[in-house]
């Protein structure tokens, strides 16, 4: 055996396993290149898609809870006057509007007053019922709260 057939040799086993290995990986790419394409363009959709969605979840609640929380100063109407929205707690001092179930002022730690959404009387936050029409101005998160330190009720007593 001299060095032409070792190396004749040598090829031929270099072509079958060359062979062997790429002939498989063409057929096999190429079948799936409807896959691959598919993924290429819906790949890039997708991860847009997902970005896009996560993008609007984390900035939506922030923008929920900078709305629902502390208080907000009150419209100014024509005549100069703040106007303050019936049915939540406001300070007259400060011209700020609180969210509902706010009893105290922030800035000067007053009682905070509410207009009622029936009869558009002026009492304050503290008095969850209407001395004039009698409406219950329910305020659900701090009811608790608003039990422990109001004073005793006209109709309370005689309701418990
Ligand atoms: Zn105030
Ligand atoms: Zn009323």
């Amino acid at each position: 055996m001299n060095i032409v057939d070792v190396l004749n040799e040598l090829w031929t086993t270099i072509l079958d396993v060359t062979a062997i290995f790429v002939m498989p990986d063409w057929t096999f790419l190429i079948s799936l290149l409807p896959i691959i394409v598919l993924v290429g363009l819906v790949g890039p959709y997708l991860t847009g898609l997902v970005l896009g969605t996560g993008a609007y979840l984390v900035t939506k609640p922030r923008v929920k809870v900078a709305f629902e929380e502390g208080p907000r100063v009150a419209e100014i109407g024509p005549g100069g006057e703040a106007v303050f929205p019936v049915g939540l707690p406001h300070c007259r001092r400060d011209s700020l509007v609180y969210p509902s179930g706010t009893l105290r002022c922030e800035r000067c730690h007053d009682e905070l007053a509410v207009i009622c959404p029936m009869c558009s009387l002026g009492r304050s936050a503290l008095i969850d019922t209407c001395s004039n029409c009698g409406l219950v101005l329910k305020v659900v998160p701090r009811a608790v709260a608003v039990r422990s330190t109001a004073g005793p009720k006209p109709g309370g007593a005689a309701v418990a």
